[in-house]
């Protein structure tokens, strides 16, 4: 196969991208000068190598000398350890950032449950969050988990699988569960929410 061939097939890999969009991107590459395609080939390479997934909210950031397990927020000692706020995907952890509200720990899902069939994705980090939860719980500073995913069928479905998932891992302990919903309204995707819609949201949990 040519290189042209080959990066096409590449691209079709991406979300999202078919035949003729995957052949648009080598186009458009070859019609850029080399030191975009340089910058962007050496991108594609560092995120490999410069970025982690945290071990404990498995968002993905940038390692620093002596810092490549946990991210900002996790290894930050003023980090509210008694908060934990599960969320859908990285963006979203990224919005509710940019409130400068909440102050405690995240967990990043990577998907939402599927409505319709039984098996949960690979994806969706169950078996991770009940780790951490009961790791949590363990060290006695956990007090509240706060299901913060956004307001259609598929997100309440998850919000209602996650509940039963923890339910049996916070009976007998003082941890509540609360939902970020009570405060959003119904189609409310977070990661397009505005700081203002997450602030009442986060003071209307519940
Ligand atoms: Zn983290």
């Amino acid at each position: 196969m040519d290189p042209i061939n080959i990066l096409a097939e590449k691209f079709k890999e991406f979300p999202g991208i078919g035949e003729r969009q995957a052949k648009r991107f080598v186009y458009f590459l070859l019609h850029k000068n080399p030191s975009f395609v340089k910058i962007l080939g050496e991108a594609i390479i560092s995120i490999k190598s410069q970025i982690a997934e945290c071990e404990s909210c498995h968002i993905f950031f940038q390692i620093k000398p002596h810092q490549d397990k946990l991210c900002e927020t996790c290894a930050n000692p003023q980090t509210d350890q008694s908060s934990l706020l599960i969320v859908e995907k990285d963006a979203d952890m990224e919005t509710i950032k940019r409130t400068k509200t909440y102050k405690g720990l995240y967990f990043v899902l990577g998907g939402l449950v599927p409505i319709v069939t039984k098996d949960t994705p690979t994806f969706v980090r169950t078996n991770e969050l009940q780790a951490v939860v009961k790791d949590r719980i363990k060290n006695k500073v956990l007090k509240e988990i706060i299901l913060g995913l956004s307001i259609n069928p598929h997100g309440e479905h998850t919000d209602l699988y996650l509940r039963e998932l923890l339910h049996p891992l916070i009976e007998n302990t003082n941890v509540r569960i609360v939902s970020l919903g009570k405060g959003l309204s119904t189609g409310t995707e977070l990661e397009y929410s505005d700081s203002e819609t997450i602030k009442n949201a986060l003071k209307n949990r519940g």
